[in-house]
Formats: structure tokens, sequence, C-alpha cells
């Protein structure tokens, strides 16, 4: 029997990744084009333009397969990604026009939510390919920790993944399964209420997890003790457009008492938002990926303090750590989508 190979895609703003992974992960050949590229000299760039691309860089992926491999699943990691219509939905960075349309409206708004078909089209295209399936980005990184990273060693399949970049996502793996809920957009733990009252937040509410613990979160507590308080800081020396939390980690690491309030105030919210995802799911782990990670103990160590306080000690044996994906994380989690997939097929 031919080994299985799996397809990870990983559509970003900027651009779109593909790797052929093996079922230990590891990432046989790879590819990637710009996502918002143009045949035309000057745009616009179609939403069918992009789909060639895709049709191209997948044909190149499965020539690369070795003769005693089969690529049996194609799995897509896209922002705003709807997984039971397989397609991407107001994506606010994709903007990609119609063509079929005088008017060469942008898609991807509510009203016209199919268009943007991904799953559908490449399902005509590829029909020898057993699965292919589209998830966000961060229900794609809870399936690579699993298959990949450090779900690996976990006894059950169960574990939370919180993704920290500009944004705050999450995706909850329950039984080996992604929750998705009744409209695919279950596990939005950014978005919960940490501050009534608090910062406004990207989705029109106030006080989210994310306005407080992404990467833009933690730029703008850094801002804040600044302009609230007198605390002797470095960070003030920095222009305020170009302050990021990884001038709060640099910082920290040189014993400033500002940048520590920082990272106090962060695993403070993380603490409220991680024994939340808890005690709903009660994962055997929790693992944080993304860039504000990199801090390390700066991070861990007041959100582990907080944790202390604010976990159901029922609940208490749930680890919490820094994600095991690599730097290939996105196409990995991609891949893991497939292979989730192919193991639905086989129940
Ligand atoms: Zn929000």
């Amino acid at each position: 029997m031919k080994k299985q190979l799996t397809i990870g895609v990983d559509v970003g703003g900027t651009n779109t990744v593909l790797g052929l992974i093996d079922r230990e992960g590891n990432c046989l050949a790879r590819t990637d084009f710009h996502t918002q590229r143009s045949t035309s000299e000057e745009g616009p760039v179609f939403f069918d333009e992009y789909m060639d691309l895709l049709y191209g860089a997948i044909d190149h992926l499965l020539a690369a397969a070795p003769e005693d491999c089969v690529v049996a699943g194609i799995g897509i990691g896209a922002p705003n990604a709807h997984y039971f219509k397989g397609a991407i939905i107001n994506a606010a960075n994709l903007t990609w026009k119609d063509r079929s349309k005088p008017s060469k409206e942008v898609l991807g708004d509510f009203e016209k939510q199919n268009r943007c078909e991904v799953v559908r089209l490449l399902k005509k295209h590829y029909p020898a390919v057993k699965a292919i399936a589209m998830t966000n980005d961060a229900n794609a990184a809870a399936l690579g920790e699993l298959y990949y990273g450090g779900g690996k060693s976990l006894k059950k399949k169960d574990l939370v993944e919180i993704t920290l970049g500009t944004g705050l996502g999450s995706g909850f793996v329950s039984n080996g399964d992604i929750v998705y809920g009744h409209n695919s957009f279950a596990g939005e733990l950014g978005h919960i209420v940490v501050e009534p009252n608090g910062r406004s937040c990207g989705c029109g509410k106030c006080g989210c997890l994310e306005s407080y613990c992404s990467a833009t979160g933690i730029r703008r507590t850094a801002l804040r003790l600044i302009d609230d308080t007198a605390t002797p800081s470095v960070l003030r020396k920095i222009e305020r457009e170009k302050l990021t939390a990884k001038d709060v980690s640099i910082a920290t690491a040189a014993g400033d008492k500002l940048a520590l309030e920082v990272w106090d105030i962060t695993g403070h919210y993380l603490a409220i938002g991680v024994s939340t995802a808890v005690a709903i799911t009660c994962p055997e782990a929790v693992f944080l990926f993304g860039g504000p990670t990199k801090a390390g103990d700066l991070l861990m160590n007041p959100l582990k303090k907080y944790l202390d306080k604010y976990m159901l000690p029922s609940m208490k044996d749930t680890k919490v750590m820094f994600s095991k994906l690599g730097e290939d994380a996105a196409i990995l989690g991609a891949s893991a989508l497939a292979l989730n997939a192919i193991a639905a097929q086989n129940k």
C-alpha cells in the first residue's frame, strides 16, 4: 500500500505557502506564491486568477510526491474560513474580485459569502484526492499541535491552542475533533470580555481578551502605562508608533519596571482567558503559540501566578505550555486538517 501524504496550504494576506507533508510532519517539498498577484499588469486581482495560481502550486507538489506515495488529502488554513461551507468569508485582507460581475465587486461580503468556495473548486479539480477541507488559522494550528506538536504526547485528544499575533485566535480540540459549533465559528476566545467597559476591540465590542493579550494588545498596555504612570522606562525613549511587544520583552530582560508591569497585566488577563477555556472543555493541555511566546518566562511566570488564583481546583492538572510547533506551523496545521478529514472518512 502506498504511503499517504497530505498537502497543507496556508492562505496569508501576502503569501500563500504550500507544503507536501508526510505522516511524521516532515515537509518533503514546498512552494509559495503571492496571494494577490494579478496576471494583468495592474490588477484588479480576480478570484479565478487566484485559483489558477493555487492549482499550479498544488500540481507542482503532486509532481514532487515520491512514487511509493499518494496525496490523500489537501487541507487549507485561511482567515475567516467557514469549515462547513469550505469558503472564505469576509476576510478583510483578501480583496479578490469577481470577474463575472460587471461591477467587479469585492468578494467576501457576508451577503455574497458563497463566492470564495475554495473547497468545492478544489474537489472538482482534483477528484482523485480523497479529502479536502478548509478551516481558520487557529483551528488549523490546534490540529497541527495535536498531530505534529505537543499534542502527540497527550493521553487524550483534548487540547486548546491559543494563537497570539496581531489578533488572538483559538482552536478547541475535543475527542480529537475541532469544536465548530452550529455555524463553524466556535472557539472565539479572543472575544470573551475580560474587562467590562474596557478597551475597544476590532470586533466592535469592548474589553475583549484580544485587545489585552495579542501582540497589539501588549503594545497598547505599554502605551497606557507610559501615559498614565511616572514609572521611569527605556520604552519612553521609543517612538510611540514604533513601539512593539518585542521592545517590551527586550526592556524586561534589562530589568525595566514598567515593562515588567506590562507582562504582569498581560498574564493577568491571559489567565482569565485560559481558566475560562479550561472550565468549559477541561482539556489535557493548553498551548500558547505566536510571537509574544518568544518572551518565554516573562509571559509564563505571571500567567501561572494568576492561573493559580483563577483555575478551578478540579482542573489544575491541565498543563499550560508553549506550542511545540516550529516554523512550519501554518502548513503543518493545514496538513493536519487534511489528516483529520481522512480519519473522519475512515470512521
Ligand atoms: Zn473583540
